[in-house]
């Protein structure tokens, strides 16, 4: 049997769905056809780019396969047609394993720069694949070789909801959330902060989506299942890049709009503080001058950077921004490192060595004189004293319910083990009624 990667993207619709829902409906039409080799993958791409589709995600399925891949493709590309009605669609399929250099490079790009379609289309056929539709391409092709070698990794675990439910309130027993939480170690991602767990566990909207509970180790997802109280659709497990910094890669050359990536700033001045409470801290970078943004909503993040000071040294996570108010580029900050404090100092007037009193000066150089009892030197100096900076050194986020898609909360740790083929059958991936059961699954967590 060989392997066949199939990577589909921008499956959605003005009607509700989304690209991760149809995978489920597709997976259930290929059921008696494949085996998995790999958990149904959740691929995020570029934060930064404005015109993606609804969260940026692809969905990239591992299986063995002995049918004809261009009637897989077919198959596929008219049910992607139907669910969603949109031309613009991507689906890419490739045989082999999905490890091509060039592909791999196209996905480290797709995280963090703007890659045109023509030239995944052009690494597609070269790497012998096959596609159809549009735009969504690029998210489909790029998402091709995600989640292969030593990357980091997370799961998903996502309950659909009941077509007729769609659009309307969800329903989340917040109180049993809590008590599943405190029980677990901090594995659960997005349903943290339960003053907003309504627009992080449970999306808004015409969304198919009931809930998604992140985190490193699917068995404990599981345990979330009893938090929903409508009934569901499907459960289905993932494997993503998601939480994990995939796209914390250094920002080199020329800043471009739309860019995301880590770049290593001295900050050259006191942070300023602009209308709606956001706030910019210029910076000196290998790459030339570059302001950091810090907008109002990042709460801990904005918070943090009031206290920036000149000759302060951090690594910061963000998007470059189309405007450059202050001619230089401007970066929207998601994350940052502090690496080094500068010492900050202020010079007061000494105090008089008879009465103890803050004497004043007498002009440059002219010394000082007590006001209180009269004693004059010129020989006294200005007094240098270390203000206490109020940060430290370490990383900082947004607030843990707003984290972007691909961001890693401070708490994570990195999976400590690289993740092995698997091989499963659909079923043990998708569900109605309950959760797939982990216990088939051969995973450690
Ligand atoms: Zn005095």
């Amino acid at each position: 049997m060989r392997i066949v990667s199939l990577a589909i993207d921008s499956v959605d619709s003005l009607h509700g769905g989304c690209t991760t829902h149809f995978s489920t409906i597709l997976l259930e039409t290929l059921r008696d056809f494949i085996e998995l080799i790999d958990l149904p993958l959740i691929v995020r791409l570029n934060p930064g780019i404005p015109w993606k589709t609804r969260g940026n995600a692809a969905v990239v399925l591992r299986f063995y396969y002995d049918g004809s891949i261009s009637k897989l493709l077919e198959h596929v590309y008219s049910m992607a047609l139907e669910y969603s009605n949109r031309k613009d669609l991507g689906i890419a399929v490739i045989e082999g394993r999905p490890e091509d250099i060039k592909l791999r490079d196209l996905y480290l790009k797709a995280l963090t720069r703007v890659v045109p379609l023509d030239v995944a289309i052009s690494i597609l056929e070269a790497s012998g694949g096959l596609w159809a539709g549009g735009r969504g391409l690029i998210g489909a092709i790029s998402a091709l070789s995600a989640l292969t070698r030593e990357d980091d990794y997370t799961f998903e675990l996502i309950a659909y909801r009941k077509p007729e439910n769609w659009g309307v309130n969800r329903c989340i027993d917040t109180r049993i959330l809590i008590e599943i939480e405190s029980t677990l170690p901090p594995i659960t991602l997005n349903n943290i902060d339960y003053t907003i767990v309504e627009e992080t566990v449970a999306p808004k909207g015409l969304d198919p989506v009931l809930a998604g509970f992140r985190g490193n180790c699917l068995k404990s997802l599981v345990k979330y299942a009893k938090t929903i109280c409508e009934p569901q659709d499907i459960w289905a497990f993932f494997r993503t890049n998601q939480h994990t910094d995939a796209h914390a890669i250094p920002l080199t050359g020329e800043l471009r709009p739309y860019n995301t990536g880590v770049i290593e700033v001295k900050v050259k001045d006191n942070p300023i503080y602009i209308a709606g409470g956001h706030v910019i801290v210029e910076g000196e970078s290998r790459e030339g001058g570059v302001d950091l943004a810090f907008y109002r909503e990042t709460g801990p993040l904005n918070e943090v950077a009031r206290l920036l000071t000149k000759g302060d040294e951090v690594r910061a996570l963000g998007t470059i921004k189309p405007y450059k108010p202050r001619h230089n580029p401007v970066l929207a900050v998601e994350k940052i490192w502090i690496l080094r404090i500068a010492e900050k100092s202020i010079e007061v007037n000494p105090r008089c060595p008879i009465c103890g009193e803050r004497m004043e000066s007498l002009g440059r150089d002219k010394g000082f004189r007590c006001r209180n009892c009269g004693y004059k030197s010129r020989d006294l100096k200005k007094i240098s004293i270390r203000i206490d900076r109020r940060i430290k050194p370490g990383e900082y986020t947004v607030q843990e319910g707003r984290l972007k898609h691909l961001t890693k909360p401070r708490w994570r740790k990195k999976q400590a083990k690289i993740f092995k083929q698997i091989k499963i059958k659909v079923d043990q991936v998708i569900n109605h009624k309950n959760p797939p059961n982990t216990h088939s699954i051969d995973i450690e967590c």
